[in-house]
């Protein structure tokens, strides 16, 4: 579905929408599903806090959220999930990632991108990935995003249909990029052919409740000028999303000067593939007059702290942008770079590091730390009028996270509580489209054993083919 029908349907008023039936007594409206109790953190306009709050649910959409004595005096849920004690908040949204990567955890650290990339990522992926592979990863992937709380995930990688499939059986939402790379890949032997299965991903998937395919040319260092410009034509033509990894490292600054005579944000807006249908995923070496293009466009820009960090690829300038009120969000790459998938993780990371980088606390502040993983960050996959926030007529996508870990206690302030304390592991229950994907910390749409099992049987071919011969032992 087109970013902008998005908006305009996904976030109709209430009175639009099918009304829940009456119960006999006349007394409430029932609905399928109540979330109770709880602090409510609902991200909403004003940001609204509710102290001991509920949310019903209808069809898979919010149609309450307030204090639970207005609720519940006004619904009555065919299910209802207590809350109480616990923080009820929007899924948090994983706005870039590589969801097969995961098998590929802890395959080469410790080296820089274009070493990592060429020496053991590419050969890597050429002997392993498969279709069976990407179904195998996204699933490990899937079982961690859900356990830590993720509903919704931007991927980009090879035969993402079978990624896509992959995350409608578990529930997930997401917004997924076929990629489009200048040499062949496990899935294309060319670009007429990867153009193909693009358009075949594209058109198959749009109007899915949960899934919104995308064109992702891999990078402006990947993927040449022409291919750029017809991605964007594709783009415009299916009003779909275009996905891309830009200015990620000086590598690629001083290449981009060199080849192209202009630094990488410079160069996509003189080809003129820059829109609000863009959402580009590191964006470290930009200045500040590159930063008023990406907002002029309507550019949506991930920050991905972690994997910048250990890549040594720099810092994002995120206090610029967010003084520029860019729709910036929150990403952990691949497993392969980061090494895990966890937004908490991402989260406390982006509040401390422009503090560290600016040498000035007030930077960053977890209110705005925490935006960046839900409200902005549905901004920056141009999905706000669908997700994001605990809103009336949204998709609800909502989490209860345990609030009495030892790392948490004692309480003081909610969004301190969620930005510097709370862990994956303190995530309870997860919803999306009003589907319960994690139920008090069991999975019931993954059969974890099973993928534990696959991943691991991966490991031993994955070593094997490259030769390589660590053991998880180290040795
Ligand atoms: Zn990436």
């Amino acid at each position: 579905m087109d970013a902008a029908e998005n908006r305009s349907t996904q976030s109709r008023p209430r009175s639009a929408m099918a009304q829940p039936a009456v119960d006999p007594s006349g007394q409430h409206r029932l609905v399928d599903l109540i979330v109770a109790g709880g602090i409510v953190v609902t991200m909403d306009p004003q940001r609204r806090v509710i102290g001991e709050g509920a949310v019903a649910i209808q069809a898979g959409r919010i149609v309450a959220v307030g204090p639970r004595g207005e609720v519940e005096a006004a619904y009555i849920g065919t299910e209802r999930i207590d809350a109480a004690g616990r923080a009820l908040i929007p899924g948090l949204i994983n706005g870039h990632a590589h969801l097969p990567m995961t098998l590929f955890r802890g395959l080469a650290d410790d080296e820089d991108l274009d070493d990592w990339l060429q020496h053991t990522i590419f050969p890597a992926e050429a002997m392993n990935v498969d279709e069976a592979f990407v179904r195998s990863g996204t699933r490990l992937g899937l079982a961690e995003l859900i356990r830590g709380g993720v509903t919704t995930v931007c991927d980009m990688y090879y035969f993402e249909h079978a990624v896509a499939e992959e995350l409608a059986a578990a529930g997930l939402r997401g917004l997924l990029g076929q990629v489009l790379i200048d040499f062949p890949s496990p899935d294309c032997a060319d670009h007429t052919a990867a153009m193909a299965a693009i358009e075949r991903f594209v058109s198959h998937w749009q109007g899915h409740p949960l899934i919104t395919p995308a064109i992702a040319p891999h990078a402006p260092y990947t993927v040449g000028d022409g291919h750029l410009i017809e991605a964007r034509a594709f783009a415009d033509q299916h009003r779909c999303p275009f996905v891309i990894h830009l200015a990620e490292t000086r590598h690629e600054l001083e290449e981009s000067l060199r080849l192209k005579g202009a630094r990488p944000v410079e160069h996509l807006a003189a080809l003129g593939v820059l829109g609000e249908r863009m959402v580009a995923a590191h964006v470290v070496w930009a200045e500040l007059h590159e930063l008023d293009l990406l907002r002029d466009h309507g550019v949506g820009v991930v920050h991905n702290p972690q994997s910048n960090m250990k890549l040594a690829s720099g810092v994002a300038p995120l206090p610029a942008m967010l003084t520029r009120d860019l729709a910036v969000g929150l990403g952990t790459d691949g497993s392969a770079s980061n090494n895990d998938l966890s937004l908490w993780e991402e989260i406390d990371t982006a509040a401390k590091l422009h503090k560290l980088i600016t040498a000035d606390p007030k930077v960053v502040s977890a209110q705005e730390a925490f935006e960046l993983a839900t409200i902005r960050g549905a901004r920056a996959l141009h999905l706000e009028g669908a997700i994001g926030s605990l809103e009336v007529g949204k998709r609800a996508d909502l989490v209860v996270i345990d609030l009495e870990a030892i790392n948490q206690i004692p309480l003081s302030s909610i969004y301190s509580a969620l930005v510097y304390a709370t862990k994956a592991s303190d995530v309870r229950t997860v919803l999306v489209e009003g589907r319960v994907l994690l139920r008090d910390r069991q999975l019931l749409t993954l059969d974890e054993p099973a993928i534990e099992a696959e991943a691991l049987a991966y490991r031993h071919r994955i070593i094997e083919r490259l030769g390589i011969g660590h053991s998880a032992t180290g040795s």
